[in-house]
């Protein structure tokens, strides 16, 4: 099963608006139930946020 992590634990503060409407489960990281994302959300949400900011350079990681 994916790891999943709160919008307490995620540091930016772009993500943690973004997912703050999320469903409330327990953080695999501080363990409180507030609104979560899994690890492959998080990397997914990104991969977009970075290809749009820098689109010239998409694969800077
Ligand atoms: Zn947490």
């Amino acid at each position: 099963m994916s790891k999943q992590v709160c919008v307490d634990c995620i540091t930016d503060s772009y993500l943690q608006t973004n997912f703050s409407d999320n469903d409330v489960d327990e953080c695999d990281y501080c363990n409180e139930e507030r609104p979560v994302v899994t690890l492959e959300e998080l990397v997914e949400e990104l991969e977009e946020a970075i290809q749009a900011s820098f689109t010239e350079s998409p694969r800077i990681l």
